[in-house]
C-alpha cells in the first residue's frame, strides 16, 4: 500500500483549483493526471525578457516587455482564423497581437481599443508587419515586474497556456509533503544537492542544475533499487536445478559449429540452472549473432531433466519463425515442440493445453498468450523470452508465477544497448554478452544516396530483383499520427506494385494479424520478391535469401533502430546491400549518424555513439518499449549518476534488504513515489 503521507501526491489534478473536466484533456495528453505529475512536469527551458520602450529597440525574435496601445481589432471572417488586435507603441509603430482559437474570446476583454498595457511575448515578422502570437502576458500595470522574470517555459498541449501550467505547477508545489530523506547525507552534501522538496521548487524556478540532478539521480535510485529488490527475491526463491545428461542435446544435427562466444554463454547458463534459485540471464547479442541456438540448448537441458520449457516472442510473425526454426532443428531429437498464440483456437488449441499440462508438449513457443490464466503447465521450469527489450519488467515477473517452483529465466535481447543502459534496463540479471558473429558473414555494402535519386534506386531495385533476388523497402515511421505513415507506405507500395506488379507486398502495423502472416510467408517464401514495411519488420524476421535494403528517409531515424533494421540483410551468404536515402534538409547529427552507418557494422559500438550523439537534452523516450522508463533523468544524466545511483541502491539492500530501518522507510517512500511499487510489494510477498 501506498504511504499516506504521498496522498496529496498521487490526488487527481481536478483536486487543483481552476482544473476542471475542460482542463482534464489537455492535462491528460501531456500524461499530467495527478498533482505529483504536475510537480514533476519541469520546465523545458526558461527564457528572461528585456524591457523595451518601443518596437525599434527591439529585435526580431527577442523575448520583450514592452508597453503598446490598442487601436484596432480584427475578428477573422472564418472561426478558425485568428484574432488580431493592432496595437502601436509610444513612437507609433505598429504590431499586431495574434491569437487563435479559443484564447481570442479573452483578447478582446484584455485590450479595449484605446488603452495601454504591458505585453511580454516574443516578437516576431509577420508579412511586413511585426506581431506577438499568444503573448505571455498582457497586464495593466507593474511592466518592471514582468522583466524582472526568468519565466519557466513548459510543455503544453492545445488548451494550455503557459501562465496556466504556471499556476498549477505554483499549486502543486505547494501542497508538497515532508518527505523523509532517502538520499544518504553523506552523498547529498558531497554533490551539494538540494533536499527533495526544494529541488523541485528549484528546478521549476531556474536553471538549477543541482536541483535537476537531485531529482534526476532520485528517480535512478528508484529504478535500481527496485530492480535489485527482484533479484533479492529471486535469489530467495527456491527454483528447481536442471541437471541435463545431455542425451538429447547429442541428437542434434546442428549444420554449423558453435561460435566461442555461444559456447561461452551455453555454460554460463548451464551453471545457473544446476542451481537452486532460478536463474536471472540476459543474453546479449547482435542481430543475427545466434541467439536462437543458445536458447534451444536452454531448453533442452530443461527437457533432458524431464521438465518443460516455453520460449515467449513478442508478435506472431516472430513465433511462428521462431516454431519452424525449432521444429526442424529439433527433428533428430524427437522432443515434442507446440505453438500457441492468440490466433490459435478450437481444437488445435485445446490439444497444445492439454499437452501442456499432461506434459507431452515438451517445449512451447509462443506470444504472451502462453501465459494467460487458462493455460497451465505440468512442470514448467524454464522460460526464454525473445526480444526481451520489447516486454517490461513488471511483465517478466508475472510470468515467473507459473512454473510450480519459480521458473528460470532467460531473457534475449538484439539491442545493442550502452552498458550503462544495460545496467538501467536490466540491473537485476546477470548478463552474457553474444560478442563474436559466426563466421562467413560478408559485410554488408552500406551506401547513403540522396532522396533525389529515387527513380535510379527504384530502378536498382528492379534489377534486383529481376535477377531472382529479394529486397526490403523500409518507409519510415515519423508522422505524428500512425495512420499517416501507414498511408505513406500504401502508396510507395501502390507505387512499386505499379512498376513491378505481384510480386511487391506491404506489411505495416495496423493489417490483421492474418494479413501479415500471409504477406510475410509469401516473401518469405520466396514466392513475393519486395517487401514494402513500416518498421515492423525491425524484429527478428529471417529470410536469408533477402540481400538489399532500401531505408527512406533514414536520416529520421536513431542509430540503434538503422543499426537493427540492416540486421535483417546480410543473413545469407550473398553480398548484402544497403541503400540508406537522405532527405535534403539533413541536420550535422544526421549527417554524422549516416556516416557511422557506412562506417561500422559493430552493434555495441552504433549503440555507444548513439547515446553520444543524442547527447544531453533529449529524454530517453522508450516507453513503449518495455525498457525502463526514465521522465526525468535525460541521457546525459544517466550515463553521469546511473554508476552512483545504482552502488548506492546495492549497499542500501545489502544492509537494509527489508527496508525497514530509517533509510529503508524513506527509499519504500521513494519507490511508490516513482512508482516503482512492484519493487516494494516483493518485499511483502518474500
Ligand atoms: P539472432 O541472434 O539474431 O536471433 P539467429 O539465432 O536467428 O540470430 O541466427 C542467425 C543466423 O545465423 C541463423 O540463420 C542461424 O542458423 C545462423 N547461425 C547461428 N549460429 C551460427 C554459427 N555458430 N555458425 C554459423 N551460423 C550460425
Ligand atoms: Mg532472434
Amino acid at each position: 500500500m501506498r504511504p499516506d503521507i504521498l496522498n496529496p501526491l498521487f490526488a487527481e489534478t481536478e483536486t487543483l483549483d481552476g482544473v476542471g473536466p475542460k482542463l482534464r484533456k489537455p492535462l491528460e495528453k501531456l500524461g499530467l493526471t495527478r498533482v505529483r505529475d504536475l510537480a514533476y512536469h519541469l520546465p523545458e527551458r526558461f527564457v528572461s525578457r528585456r524591457p523595451v520602450a518601443n518596437l525599434d529597440e527591439a529585435g526580431e525574435g527577442e523575448q520583450v516587455v514592452i508597453a503598446l496601445t490598442a487601436i484596432e481589432h480584427r475578428a477573422s471572417r472564418t472561426q478558425r482564423g485568428p484574432y488580431r488586435v493592432l496595437a502601436q507603441d509610444a513612437l507609433g509603430n505598429v504590431c499586431a497581437l495574434t491569437w487563435f482559437g479559443r484564447a481570442s474570446y479573452s483578447a478582446k476583454k484584455l485590450l479595449p481599443v484605446g488603452e495601454t498595457r504591458w505585453i511580454s511575448g516574443r516578437l516576431d515578422r509577420y508579412g511586413d508587419m511585426l506581431q506577438i502570437v499568444h503573448p505571455d502576458h498582457v497586464e495593466e500595470k507593474d511592466g518592471a515586474s514582468l522583466a524582472r522574470l526568468c519565466e519557466p517555459v513548459y510543455a503544453l498541449s492545445e488548451g494550455l497556456t503557459q501562465p496556466k501550467v504556471i499556476g498549477l505547477a505554483a499549486q502543486a508545489l505547494a501542497r508538497l509533503p515532508h518527505l523523509p530523506e532517502w538520499i544518504e547525507p553523506g552523498q547529498l552534501d558531497r554533490a551539494g544537492w538540494p533536499g527533495w522538496s526544494d529541488a523541485l521548487h528549484l528546478a521549476h524556478k531556474g536553471e538549477h542544475a543541482a536541483a535537476r540532478d537531485r531529482l534526476a539521480y532520485d528517480e535512478l535510485l528508484a529504478n535500481s533499487l527496485a530492480l535489485l529488490l527482484v533479484r533479492a527475491d529471486n535469489r530467495r526463491k527456491r527454483g528447481q536445478a536442471l541437471r541435463g545428461d545431455g542425451h538429447l542435446r547429442a541428437r542434434l544435427e546442428l549444420p554449423f559449429p558453435l561460435t566461442g562466444a555461444q559456447q561461452r554463454a551455453i555454460a554460463e547458463i548451464e551453471g545457473d540452472l544446476v542451481q537452486d534459485a532460478p536463474m536471472l540471464r540476459l543474453l546479449q547479442g547482435d542481430v543475427g549473432a545466434g541467439k536462437t541456438v543458445v536458447a534451444l540448448e536452454a531448453m533442452l537441458i530443461a527437457v533432458e531433466a524431464g521438465k518443460q520449457a516455453a520460449l515467449l516472442a513478442p508478435t506472431e510473425i516472430l513465433t511462428r519463425q521462431h516454431f519452424e526454426t525449432l521444429r526442424r532443428m529439433l527433428a533428430p531429437t524427437g522432443v515434442e515442440i507446440a505453438i500457441l498464440t492468440g490466433r490459435d483456437k478450437g481444437r488445435a488449441r485445446e490439444s497444445v493445453l492439454m499437452g501442456l499440462l499432461d506434459g507431452s508438449v515438451q517445449i512451447v513457443v509462443g506470444t504472451h498468450a502462453i501465459f494467460q490464466d487458462s493455460v497451465a503447465y505440468r512442470d514448467l521450469a524454464l522460460v526464454v523470452i525473445d526480444e526481451q527489450h520489447r516486454f517490461g519488467v513488471a511483465q517478466r515477473l508475472r510470468l515467473a508465477s507459473k512454473g510450480r517452483a519459480a521458473p528460470h529465466t532467460l531473457a534475449m535481447t538484439a539491442t545493442p544497448i550502452p552498458r550503462t543502459l544495460t545496467l538501467a534496463n536490466y540491473g537485476e540479471m546477470d548478463v552474457s554478452r553474444l560478442d563474436e558473429m559466426p563466421p562467413g558473414r560478408q559485410p554488408i555494402d552500406t551506401r547513403v544516396v540522396s532522396q533525389e535519386r529515387l527513380a535510379d534506386v527504384i530502378e536498382g531495385v528492379g534489377r534486383h530483383i529481376g535477377g531472382g533476388s529479394q529486397a526490403y523497402w523500409v518507409c519510415p515511421m515519423v508522422h505524428e499520427h500512425e495512420t499517416e505513415d501507414i498511408a505513406a507506405a500504401e502508396a510507395r507500395h501502390a507505387m512499386l506494385r505499379e512498376r513491378f506488379g505481384d510480386a511487391v507486398v506491404l506489411v505495416h502495423g495496423q493489417l490483421r494479424p492474418e494479413q501479415k502472416d500471409a504477406a510475410m510467408e509469401r516473401f518469405a517464401s520466396g514466392e513475393a520478391s519486395l517487401l514494402v514495411a513500416t518498421t515492423v519488420i525491425e524484429v527478428g524476421v529471417d529470410v536469408p535469401a533477402a540481400t538489399l535494403m532500401v531505408i527512406e528517409q533514414a536520416e529520421r531515424f536513431g542509430l540503434a533502430q538503422l543499426h537493427q533494421l540492416r540486421g535483417r540483410v546480410g543473413r545469407g551468404s550473398d553480398k548484402s546491400t544497403c541503400l540508406l536515402l537522405r532527405g535534403e534538409a539533413l541536420s550535422e547529427t544526421g549527417r554524422e549518424r549516416l556516416a557511422l552507418m557506412r562506417e561500422t557494422q559493430d552493434g555495441f559500438r552504433l549503440a555507444e555513439e548513439d547515446l553520444r550523439l543524442r547527447g544531453g537534452g533529449e529524454l530517453l523516450g522508450t516507453r513503449q518499449s518495455g525498457d525502463a522508463a526514465f521522465r526525468i533523468a535525460t541521457l546525459e544524466q544517466i550515463t553521469r549518476l546511473l554508476p552512483a545511483a545504482h552502488d548506492d541502491a546495492r549497499l542500501l539492500i545489502e544492509r537494509d534488504g527489508g527496508l525497514t530501518g530509517l533509510r529503508g522507510e524513506a527509499a519504500r517512500v521513494l519507490l511508490y513515489l516513482f512508482e516503482r511499487d512492484w519493487g516494494v510489494q516483493l518485499l511483502r510477498g518474500g
